[in-house]
């Protein structure tokens, strides 16, 4: 076996089964911070714009770090929850190497107006097509239930 080779079957590499307990808390950070509650109100994201380079930071950070200068709290900016798929790939075995019960498809998606992009899972009935370039919207939880982290995104609809 090489590295090169298509991997059908999950449990063919060597490979163990176990647990292991990993309490943690993960801080968002005050970009991350503005950026979920945004989210929790809203049906749009968040992005902020680097006055140095001309990018559009997605997720939103505070700093450019290709500058290395900081973002002036003018230059938060609010963009819509769509994108445009930029790489995909559909999954039809679980980790235990059990069929799912429908294909999962797992796409990296450029976001509207900016240089970022967000992993997400696109909801359609046909895995087989190319989904390469496909206009996807953000399918986001109703309000009152959206909890401030991105399972409030629960996949994105073809547009
Ligand atoms: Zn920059």
């Amino acid at each position: 076996m090489t590295f090169l080779e298509k991997q059908t079957d999950p449990t063919a590499p060597l490979h163990w089964r176990g647990n292991m307990q990993a309490d943690y808390l993960y801080p968002n950070g005050v970009a991350g911070d503005k950026f979920f509650k945004h989210i929790m109100q809203n049906d749009s994201f968040l992005a902020t714009k680097c006055d140095e380079c001309g990018k559009v930071l997605f997720p939103p950070r505070l700093y450019c770090e290709d500058c290395f200068i900081e973002i002036p709290e003018e230059n938060w900016m609010e963009v819509p929850a769509e994108g445009t798929v930029r790489l995909f790939t559909v999954a039809k075995l679980n980790a235990h190497g059990k069929k799912l019960p429908e294909p999962k498809i797992m796409a990296m998606i450029d976001i509207d107006k900016t240089d970022g992009a967000l992993l997400g899972v696109i909801k359609s009935n046909d895995s087989e097509r190319d989904f390469t370039g496909a206009r996807v919207r953000a399918n986001l939880r109703p309000k009152d239930a959206r909890e401030g982290t991105l399972k409030d995104i629960v996949n994105w609809n073809l547009i």
